[in-house]
């Protein structure tokens, strides 16, 4: 039997909230939650804090045993050495990192990461006990030119090469034009998306893999729309960016499951 996926909202806090700011929001977020009765069981909730909060949040999370995963934003492709301003998978692990993103758009458009450099990254993440959440998303050009599904589907054949088929990920389909746009995809053209992305994992890692792999959308997600994407049966989630530094918003975001009917 084929294990139920739970739903996972992630909160890519991106460079903003500093780490006094951190430990006010992730109090308040668990205090919402709780006081919301929120179903740790029907979705898990993480967030992604800049690398300087990321002690803050683990003692907080720990001290009060809050129900609430965290991750960094990026991952060095070394382990250890003269990589200046690079931060290890293992330094990561040993701050209780559940996750770590991987190829988020910005990190491709600025830092000029490629399908190869991701790669290596999702790799790093997986030697250290980590969980990537790789990202992929067609440009405006992209789609244009190639369609919605086509440059994703790539993307996620060429950095997961190699992998085993043991290995935990989370796949995020993030179009780069709905990201920080206001404009969300529609719920039809992501969940067209998300399943091409899970028959890519089925055709290169097998059913048990593409059944239990969470696939995300992500792309100007909000509380009102949040549950028109829940309902699509390839999407798992969300990694949300501008309304995951709102408490009220995130925490309503969620508990998707209390207004998707
Ligand atoms: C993101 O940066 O991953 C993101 C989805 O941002 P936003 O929700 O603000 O579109």
């Amino acid at each position: 039997m084929v294990a139920a996926r739970v739903p996972l909202i992630a909160g890519n806090w991106k460079m903003n909230l500093d780490h006094l700011q951190a430990i006010a929001f992730v109090q308040k977020l668990a205090w919402t939650l709780d006081e919301a009765k929120h179903d740790t069981a029907a979705s898990e909730v993480a967030v992604f804090p800049p690398f300087t909060d990321l002690r803050s949040v683990q003692t907080l999370v720990e001290a009060e045993k809050f129900s609430i995963a965290y991750g960094a934003q990026d991952v060095s492709t070394h382990e250890s050495g003269a990589f200046t301003g690079e931060i290890s998978g293992s330094f990561l692990a040993s701050l209780a990192c559940s996750y770590v993103l991987v190829g988020h758009s910005e990190r491709r458009q600025f830092h000029g990461e490629t399908n190869d450099v991701v790669g290596a990254k999702v790799r790093a993440a997986l030697s250290f006990g980590l969980v990537p959440i790789l990202c992929v998303g067609e440009t405006a050009d992209d789609l244009e030119e190639f369609g919605a599904s086509a440059v994703p589907v790539a993307q996620v054949k060429a950095s997961l090469a190699g992998i085993s088929a043991d290995a935990e990920v989370v796949i995020a389909y993030e179009p780069v034009w709905a990201i920080g746009s206001g404009k969300a995809a529609t719920e039809e053209q992501a969940e067209l998306v998300c399943g091409a992305l899970r028959e890519t994992l089925r055709e290169n890692f097998g059913s048990e893999f593409a059944d239990r792999t969470r696939i995300l959308y992500g792309g100007s997600v909000k509380a009102s729309n949040i549950a028109a994407f829940m309902r699509q049966s390839n999407i798992d989630g969300a990694l949300v960016g501008g309304a995951s530094l709102d408490v009220a918003e995130f925490a309503s975001i969620v508990r998707f499951y209390k207004h998707v009917i």
